[in-house]
């Protein structure tokens, strides 16, 4: 379980200070998929890279099974990166790789020995449902396909936790469906705990079993998603 207790962040910048998160506070059960929607500017990434230990929070705590994140320090902390699986917006693909490469890419960092890096990236890429495409350049994939690489990339070192940040904003409604459904067959197949962030009331609505509406950097709903959803 990850267990946000009011989490604040501020930015120093030379126009002044940003409060980008202003007391966050959830409970993300594991096996959840939980949605965090809301406009341009209202905190998600924020929020996302605080979890994802990209940024430091200024104040509150974040754990994980207890553990409280900014305890952390050196070989826990690597540990700990590797328990969540990011995926960012625009892919991040390594151009000069080919989809195998990609994937394999985590765990040569992990010193994975090569057989089974061979092994686990084969899984992946069957996983993902990119088979026959191990040896293509991201160049001559489609976006959802460069999705499919960036998530089975994600899912390499077996992350208890998936995070997403804004996974189908760029792709056309039937891709999006492709990929959430993907996405679901993950959290279900796997057992991972996701964790989407989106301005898409349709990609909450397919698939998250939680969600919470961000605004100005605070919760201002959060619950079972039908029930938010269905709020007047
Ligand atoms: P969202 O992902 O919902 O669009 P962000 O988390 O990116 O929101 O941003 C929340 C607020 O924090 C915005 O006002 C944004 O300009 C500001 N912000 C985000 N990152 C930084 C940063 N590195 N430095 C200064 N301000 C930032
Ligand atoms: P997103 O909404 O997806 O976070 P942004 O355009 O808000 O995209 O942010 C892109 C990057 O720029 C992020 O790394 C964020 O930290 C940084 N950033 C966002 N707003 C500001 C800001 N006001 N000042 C400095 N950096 C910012």
């Amino acid at each position: 379980m990850i267990t946000i207790q009011n989490l604040t962040k501020t930015y120093h910048t030379k126009s002044g200070e940003v409060e980008a998160l202003r007391g966050i506070s959830a409970e993300i059960r594991d096996g959840d998929i939980f949605g965090i929607i809301g406009l341009s500017g209202a905190g998600k990434s924020t929020l996302l890279r605080c979890i994802a230990l990209l940024e430091t929070p200024t104040s509150g705590s974040i754990s994980i099974d207890g553990r409280d994140l900014s305890s952390l320090r050196g070989r826990q902390l690597t540990e700990h990166r590797r328990q969540i699986g990011v995926i960012f917006q625009g892919y991040n693909l390594l151009m000069q790789r080919t989809v195998s490469g990609n994937i394999a890419f985590p765990l040569e960092i992990a010193g994975v020995p090569k057989a089974e890096i061979r092994r686990r990236t084969e899984e992946l890429i069957h996983l993902v449902g990119l088979d026959g495409k191990a040896d293509a350049y991201p160049s001559q994939l489609s976006g959802g396909q460069c999705q499919r690489v960036a998530i089975a990339r994600a899912l390499a070192n077996n992350p208890k936790v998936l995070l997403c940040d804004e996974p189908t904003s760029a792709l056309d409604s039937f891709t999006t469906k492709a990929i959430l459904d993907l996405l679901s067959d993950i959290n279900q197949k796997l057992g991972v705990t996701i964790i989407i962030i989106t301005h898409e009331i349709g990609v909450v609505k397919q698939i998250c079993s939680q969600v919470a509406v961000i605004e100005s950097g605070r919760f201002a709903e959060y619950g079972v998603a039908a029930e938010v959803l269905a709020a007047p």
